[in-house]
This record gives C-alpha cells, sequence and structure tokens, in this order.
C-alpha cells in the first residue's frame, strides 16, 4: 500500500487510523450486513452515529448546552447565504476582510443585506489580520463576520475579537478542531468538513440558541437553522456517510488527547516549517510574523522561477499537492490535524536538498 504526505488545503488527509477502521467495517458495519451507506438515516445504528459524533463534538470543543450542533450539506459556501438568511434582523452586518474566502462571503452576504467592511487586509495582499476594537462595530448590526484562518493566504486570527452584544460568526472551516477556543464568543460557526473533519459534503453549524428561530421569509426550508435543529439534523437525508466518518475522526482526536494536546502537536509542526523557513536564505513567508496560521504555511523562492520544479520534485519525493493557490502563486504546504509530525520532516528535508541543490 502507498500513501503520500499529503500537503492539499482541501480535501486534505485522513488519519491512516480512520480509514483502516472505516475499511473494516465497510461492507458489515456492527452485524448489519450493511454498509454505513446503505443504512437508513432513521435506523438505529445510524442514530447512534450521528448522536454519538454530536456529543463527540461537544466534547472537544466544550460546546454549552445553550448551542445547538447542525450536520448540514451545501459546504461553508452556503453558508455564506444561510447566515444573513438566518440572521437579518436590522438588515446590516459587520464583515471583516480578510482574503478570498471573506471576499465571496461578503459578495453573497450583499445580496440580502447591507453590508460593513469594518477592516479589511486587502491594502497589503492579505497578508496580516487587522486589528478590531468595539468601537468600530455598529451596535445595530445583526452580527460581525470573521475568517478565523485564511485557508489561501496562510494568516489567522491568534485573538478572537470582542464584539460585545453583537453576535461573532465565524468561518472556521480551516482551523476547526486545530486548537483550543472558547465557543461562548461566538454566536455562530460554520465550518466544511473536507479539513479537519471529515470527508467534503459534510458541513458543521454550532449556533447559539437565541439566533435560530428568526429566518426571513423568503429564506428556504433547507436553509433555515431551525429546520435541522428542530429534527436533530435528519429533516431530509443527511450526508451519512459523512456524518459517520466524522464520528471515527472526533474518536481519533479524543485518543490523542483532545484539542489541548492537537493544539500542541500543530504547534510544534508550524514552528518547525517556520524556524526553517526563517533560517534559511532560500525561502521565505510572505506573511506577517503576528498573523501566522498554524494550518496553512505559504512559502515563496524570492528572486527565482523555481516553483513547477520544486513542486513536481516533491510529488516525486511522496510529498503531494505544495503547489500555492493559483491566486496567490508559491507553495503552499496545509498540515491540519491528521498531517503528522514525520510529514513535516520529511518536507524540511526535501527543501533543505532542493535549497542546496539550486544554490
Ligand atoms: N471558507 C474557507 C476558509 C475555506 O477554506 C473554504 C474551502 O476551502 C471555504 C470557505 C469553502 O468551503 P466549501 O468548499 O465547503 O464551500
Amino acid at each position: 500500500m502507498k500513501r503520500v504526505h499529503n500537503f492539499s488545503a482541501g480535501p486534505s488527509m485522513l488519519p491512516l487510523a480512520v480509514l483502516e477502521k472505516a475499511q473494516a467495517e465497510l461492507p458489515d458495519y456492527q452485524g448489519s450486513g450493511m454498509s454505513v451507506m446503505e443504512l437508513s438515516h432513521r435506523s438505529g445504528l445510524f442514530t447512534d452515529i450521528i448522536t454519538n459524533a454530536e456529543k463527540l463534538l461537544r466534547e472537544l470543543m466544550n460546546i454549552p448546552d445553550n448551542y445547538k450542533v447542525l450536520f448540514v450539506q451545501g459546504g461553508a459556501s452556503q453558508q455564506f447565504a444561510a447566515v444573513p438568511l438566518n440572521l437579518m434582523k436590522n438588515g446590516k452586518a459587520d464583515f471583516v476582510n480578510t482574503g478570498s474566502w471573506s471576499k465571496k462571503a461578503i459578495k453573497e452576504a450583499k445580496k440580502y443585506l447591507d453590508v460593513n467592511v469594518i477592516a479589511s487586509s486587502e491594502d497589503d495582499n492579505f497578508t496580516y489580520i487587522p486589528a478590531i476594537h468595539k468601537d468600530m462595530i455598529d451596535p445595530e448590526a445583526d452580527y460581525v463576520h470573521i475568517t478565523t484562518n485564511n485557508t489561501i493566504e496562510g494568516t489567522a486570527f491568534h485573538e478572537i475579537p470582542d464584539t460585545g452584544n453583537v453576535p461573532l460568526v465565524a468561518d472556521m472551516s480551516s482551523n476547526i478542531l486545530s486548537e483550543e477556543i472558547d465557543v461562548s464568543k461566538f454566536g455562530l460557526i460554520y465550518a466544511g468538513a473536507q479539513k479537519n473533519i471529515g470527508p467534503a459534503g459534510l458541513t458543521v453549524v454550532i449556533v447559539r440558541d437565541d439566533l435560530i428561530g428568526n429566518a426571513a421569509p423568503q429564506c428556504p426550508t433547507m436553509l433555515d437553522y431551525q429546520t435541522h435543529s428542530d429534527s436533530d439534523s435528519l429533516y431530509n437525508t443527511p450526508p451519512t456517510y459523512g456524518i459517520y466518518i466524522a464520528k471515527l475522526v472526533f474518536e481519533w482526536l479524543k485518543d490523542l488527547g483532545g484539542l489541548q494536546a492537537m493544539q500542541a502537536r500543530n504547534e510544534k509542526k508550524a514552528a518547525m516549517l517556520y524556524d526553517y523557513i526563517a533560517a534559511s536564505d532560500f525561502y521565505s513567508s510572505p506573511v506577517k510574523e503576528e498573523s501566522r496560521s498554524i494550518m496553512n504555511i505559504p512559502f515563496i523562492i524570492p528572486g527565482r522561477d523555481l516553483d513547477g520544479e520544486f513542486v513536481k520534485a516533491a510529488q516525486q519525493e511522496g510529498l503531494e499537492t505544495l503547489k500555492g493557490h493559483r491566486s496567490v502563486g508559491g507553495m503552499r504546504a496545509s498540515i491540519y490535524n491528521a498531517m503528522p509530525v514525520e510529514g513535516v520532516e520529511d518536507l524540511i528535508a526535501f527543501m533543505k536538498k532542493f535549497a542546496a541543490d539550486h544554490q
């Protein structure tokens, strides 16, 4: 069997232990004679899966009781519309523009309400996270939206802004479960599953009770949080296999010591790579130090046209998908939860060799 170190920004690596467990259970899930894919979403076996998935996620993220966990479809991109459709009361919202995904969220929200961009790092190619103060926020805004980790640009909020009584909404697609966070600071968190949760097709929404039940009349039934809250995410057929894999990932994470242990491991991996880049005179990081993501690490080879050669040679060594996003160029190593420390060690060893061969 061949396994590579996959540095893709998403869909990304899953833990091998999770894949092996899924493989072993595939044709006959717990003596049912069916795979999870073939089980009714209303069966007892699937009810156990979805109930446990939610229980484990609550435990891992320490989600307070006054928050609902919803398993939905449509990706984080669908939430760009669902959030305004559910939260619009005064018809205006404040957004922080920290990159490509923020821009998409802003564009979609503008269809439904007045968007005020209260801070942006576009002036410097999104290489930093702008400071947010309470007095920048419109107290009448329906919510404040941030992208906690900017997958393409490689930046992340290291301090969660205090938005007072205005609910804070976060697109946490690329850093959910990577570190400990205080859920009570947010009104709503959403994330596409395909980085730290499981397969693409599942989207997780964590929403405070009081933000449910206020959807605009034109909000489609399937986008109304009330629909999924009232039915425990079983209004229609949910992405059953994705929820099953997510449950296995949550078990894996819990066995590893939960988010505290995962955060320590992620910080170690990121520090190894940033420290090597800083020490090297061949590579450099385009991102301001205080705003750097521990999940997505872009790097460049300044003054040389070697990106294509680097990516190709890395792939031949089992280091997959290191090409930077087409909008920023260079390279990007996405080192989500499932990337082992050895993957980063192997990448650094390759970078050293490549640099030596091209000095
Ligand atoms: N937001 C962020 C921060 C992302 O990284 C992505 C996908 O990579 C998205 C939103 C879009 O997610 P989806 O493809 O699930 O719609």
